[in-house]
């Protein structure tokens, strides 16, 4: 086997026991898997949905809530189409899309080998995909690109007609953008302030995959944050470096995260300035987030299409002017498959393979386990009261199936970082022992100080 396979081998192994784990343990599930899937549509089970929980709350911590600048606003999904024209989704939010015409497989142009250069002859129209093989069958019969638009559309009312289109958002951003003024009234905030937001969006994907990774539904956390325009440099590299940290605080190595500056001709109509947050996926690295200097591209849109004023007005230097826009978006399903594969590993032991999710205690699903150490009914009563004194301040589980042994690994394969086994001594001493999932070290604490140590232990990262 050459290197190149054998590295492809353990790319394909690892990101199907990512994936497979995720599944298994009720992380994520196709969704409406019994029907054979919804093409590239995702469930988050009982495990994901805490992960993903714990992720846009962080996110919302660091973006709204210890910050006195930004404020938070929950835009509905339906707009009136007219957004969509003024954003220059309508006319630009398109992939160029070829199909073979031999077995009729359809490719996104970057998907394609070189595809970087075929995207940049794409850019300048120069592109020509004669002499590319499809992928899929060998055979040199590629059609011309087309313009694919990916935002899903449907009708609002009985009627399917021009009159009645609506679009599903395809990002959350416009929703921020058409309420600037009536959050600037409702709030008053001086420049620079920010509007962060956290919602579902739709993006019809030609080639959607990778798992969680690029899907047609999938939510997004987004900050818009308004400048004065001299201020915007300056301030996306200040954004730049914030997001980063909070990339690293949810405990991914730094060796895993690089910035990408997107070059002039990639950018996206309104940005005059992006930088991507790429994370070492098994599968390469990828695109996690967007910074970007939006302009006043967007104010001055939405004020042209819908007739209304959108501007700031300085009531200490009596300036009036449309404020700029640097926007940081990233993809909650993208960070929590991120997380994932950063947590990931495999460590021998004397049982063969341990498999730890090493999740940050915050993001964590299960913060603590109650394990008695056998399935006993003197253990039992004394097992149930931990618990319920746990549970309150923390996510807990309870479990007495099966071998202690067998119970830590599958809370390491979780990620539950402390795991509190009650044993017949405890009905003793009235002590009980944490175990920790990284070191596997174990500490004897009565039971009175349990809570106190817990949240100390939970605290040291
Ligand atoms: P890509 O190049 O991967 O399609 P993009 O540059 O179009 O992404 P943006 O429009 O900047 O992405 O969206 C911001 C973020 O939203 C992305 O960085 C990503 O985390 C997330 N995102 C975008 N599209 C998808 C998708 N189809 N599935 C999951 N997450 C997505």
């Amino acid at each position: 086997m050459t290197v190149t396979a054998r590295a492809v081998k353990e790319i394909e192994g690892l990101t199907d026991k990512i994936q497979s784990l995720a599944k298994r343990r009720g992380f994520v599930f196709a969704s409406s898997e019994i029907y054979g899937g919804a093409g590239s549509t995702w469930d988050f089970g009982p495990l994901g949905v805490e992960l993903k929980n714990n992720i846009k709350r962080s996110w919302w911590r660091a973006m709204v809530q210890v910050r006195g600048d930004i404020v938070g606003l929950d835009g509905a999904i339906l707009m009136h189409p007219k957004v969509w024209e003024a954003s220059g989704h309508v006319e630009n939010f398109v992939d160029p899309l070829v199909e073979c015409r031999s077995c009729r497989h359809r490719f996104r142009i970057d998907d394609l080998p070189k595809g970087d250069a075929l995207m940049e002859a794409w850019r300048a129209n120069t592109l020509d995909v004669s002499g590319t093989a499809c992928p899929n069958c060998g055979e040199r019969k590629l059609a011309d690109p087309r313009k694919f638009n990916l935002m899903f559309k449907t009708f609002v009312g009985p009627v399917e007609d021009t009159a009645s289109v609506a679009w599903l958002r395809p990002e959350t951003a416009q929703a921020v953008y058409v309420n600037f003024d009536n959050v600037q009234q409702a709030v008053r905030r001086r420049l620079p302030f920010g509007i962060a937001q956290i919602g579902k969006a739709f993006r019809n994907e030609i080639t959607p995959g990778n798992f969680i990774f690029r899907s047609r539904e999938f939510e997004q956390m987004e900050m818009q944050y308004f400048c004065r325009p001299n201020d915007a440099p300056r301030l996306f590299e200040e954004w730049k470096e914030e997001r980063m940290r909070w990339h690293r605080s949810l405990g991914v190595p730094a060796e895993r995260l690089r910035f990408r500056e997107h070059a002039e001709d990639e950018r996206a109509h309104y940005a005059a300035r992006a930088v991507d947050i790429e994370f070492e996926f098994p599968f390469g690295w990828k695109e996690l987030e967007g910074i970007h200097d939006r302009t006043d591209f967007d104010l001055r849109r939405h004020a042209e299409f819908s007739g209304k004023k959108l501007e700031y007005f300085d009531d200490l230097t009596q300036e009036r002017f449309v404020p700029y826009i640097v926007e940081t978006a990233v993809g909650a399903d993208r960070t929590t498959y991120e997380v994932l594969c950063a947590a990931y590993d495999e460590e021998p032991d004397k049982d063969g393979i341990r498999t730890v999710l090493r999740l940050h205690p915050s993001l964590a699903p299960y913060k603590v386990a109650v394990l008695p150490l056998s399935k006993n009914e003197r253990l039992s009563p004394l097992a149930r009261e931990v618990h319920a004194s746990l549970r309150a301040g923390f996510m807990t589980v309870y479990d007495e199936t099966q071998a202690i042994g067998r119970r830590y690994r599958r809370q390491d394969e979780i990620g539950t970082p402390l795991c509190v086994t009650v044993d017949f001594d405890s009905l003793e001493d009235r002590a009980v022992t944490i175990r920790e999932r990284d070191s596997m070290a174990q500490v004897r604490v009565p039971i009175a100080e349990l809570v106190d140590r817990v949240q100390e232990r939970l605290a040291e990262v």
